[in-house]
């Protein structure tokens, strides 16, 4: 596994979040895309502490992928670590729906519009 690749996803966004990497083997030219498996928060969470390939489809029940980004409010100039899912490639149909997406800054209470804070998870940085 090339785990130099892997995106460390900080553990206090929770066990809901883990690395994962999608790879291409159809198309080698492609390169491996590192992004965030995000789980929904009802259901339980499969345990992969074993072999990931021998995992169920069902493991994968809702989840989506996405992207760790930094991101500053434009209003107060608090800065977060996002999960945005925005730039994430729609490979699992519609998971999206199955999870509760953050909107807005919780450090000002601006809203996305004027903020551009959100994503499916935010932690806020000193
Ligand atoms: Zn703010």
């Amino acid at each position: 596994m090339a785990v130099e690749k892997m995106v460390g996803v900080p553990v206090r966004f929770g066990a809901r979040f883990r690395p994962a990497l999608l790879r291409f083997p159809q198309r080698p030219t492609w390169p491996d895309g590192a992004y965030v498996a995000v789980w929904p928060k009802e259901g339980v969470l499969p345990d992969l502490a074993g072999d990931a390939a021998a995992g169920v489809p069902e493991d994968l029940a809702g989840v989506v992928l996405a992207d760790l980004m930094h991101h500053t409010c434009f209003v107060c100039a608090a800065r977060f670590e996002a999960i945005c899912f925005e730039a994430a490639i729609p490979v699992l149909g519609r998971n999206l729906a199955r999870h509760r997406v953050v909107s807005g800054c919780p450090a000002c209470g601006g809203d996305f519009g004027r903020t551009r804070i959100g994503g499916l998870a935010l932690s806020q940085l000193p």
